[in-house]
């Protein structure tokens, strides 16, 4: 069996070396959501793929022979990390046998080093109760934030690895994050004050009163505008990983229907959950299309919610097709689903 799969592994590898173009730099990101944004930065000048393609969860990808070829040829790899690719990662790694992607070196990218990190554990968690994020939740990209801080890490590190091109991938990731700011606050408020001055009012609680100086009312546009209505409410989520889209944008995640993250529901938490979902006032119910909705059509039929299906990475679902349509369809449809 071993020597079949190696076997398969060098036949790969011919036909994977023989599509990729000499001189371009090749990145392998763990998910998705990094590859749109690595390709934003990279343009031209690099060949990205991405091994989660956001139709499978992406705690339990299945490391394929194929994944290890890609790993193989990698100069650089970007992940999640907090242990979101723990069960796959490892395998991955030792098997393409590139050093200059191993942990610690400079085609390593842990993108989780930009982010802030919510929901970090006080004692410490093991896996053996089941918890899939030991480390704090690994779910951070779905705050535009993170993805814009993610794209200026990625400049940074291809700037380390290919300075010839660093004014490039540095433009690049510019005009992401400028692209990124305009679909947030609108393209107005954008042009008026910037990004990071939007950014900036954002994260020290002072952008809600600026919107309301007389100056500036109704200036405001794109996800934030959006989403406003919807600001104070309270979701149920299948899985944790809403927390930082839901903190973004002012929501209240009362429950999740696991009971743990990683650990289907059962009957009986379902039942606390939807008493205390319904002493909570809950009308929405958020959820990847990669799990059943069974749980959530059972405590929405009780409480009287809405279940709301949406990708939470580029490619789960059709117009999820690159990191900022992936954000403007989630604002889409938890706003368009509000009672
Ligand atoms: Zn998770």
């Amino acid at each position: 069996m071993k020597r079949i799969i190696v076997l398969f592994v060098a036949l790969l590898t011919t036909a994977w070396q023989a599509a990729q173009s000499a001189d371009k730099l090749r990145i392998v990101t763990t998910t998705s959501d990094l590859a749109a944004i690595a390709k934003a930065v990279a343009g031209d000048l690099a060949d990205v793929a991405g091994l989660c393609d956001g139709k499978e969860d992406p705690h339990f990808l299945q490391a394929r022979p194929s994944c290890i070829l890609q790993a193989r040829d990698a100069d650089l790899w970007i992940r999640v990390g907090l242990d979101l690719e723990i069960g796959w990662e490892p395998p991955i790694l030792e098997g393409s046998r590139n050093g200059r992607i191993s942990v610690g070196a400079k085609g390593h990218l842990d993108a989780s080093e930009c982010a802030s990190v919510l929901e970090v554990p006080v004692t410490t968690i093991t896996r053996a109760m089941g918890d899939v994020h030991p480390l704090g939740n690994p779910h951070y990209w779905l705050d535009p934030l993170n993805g814009r801080r993610i794209a200026g890490a990625i400049a940074e590190r291809l700037a380390e690895i290919a300075p010839a091109h660093a004014a490039d991938w540095r433009r690049n990731a510019a005009s992401f994050q400028r692209a990124l700011d305009e679909r947030m606050f609108g393209p107005v408020l954008v042009k008026a004050l910037g990004g990071d001055a939007l950014w900036a009012k954002m994260e020290s609680g002072t952008l809600a009163a600026f919107l309301k100086e007389e100056a500036n009312r109704s200036k405001e546009g794109g996800w934030v505008a959006a989403m406003l209505p919807l600001r104070g409410g309270k979701i149920l989520t299948y899985h944790q990983s809403w927390v930082y889209f839901a903190h973004r944008f002012g929501l209240a995640v009362v429950d999740e229907l696991e009971p743990k993250p990683g650990i289907p529901p059962t009957a009986t938490h379902l039942a606390e959950v939807s008493e205390n979902a319904r002493a909570e006032g809950v009308k929405l119910i958020l959820q990847e299309p990669f799990y059943s909705t069974k749980a959530a059509a059972r405590v929405a039929g009780k409480i009287g919610a809405r279940v709301v299906v949406v990708a939470s990475s580029v490619g789960g679902q059709p117009e999820a097709t690159d990191y900022l349509a992936l954000m403007d369809l989630i604002v889409r449809l938890v706003s368009g689903a509000q009672p």
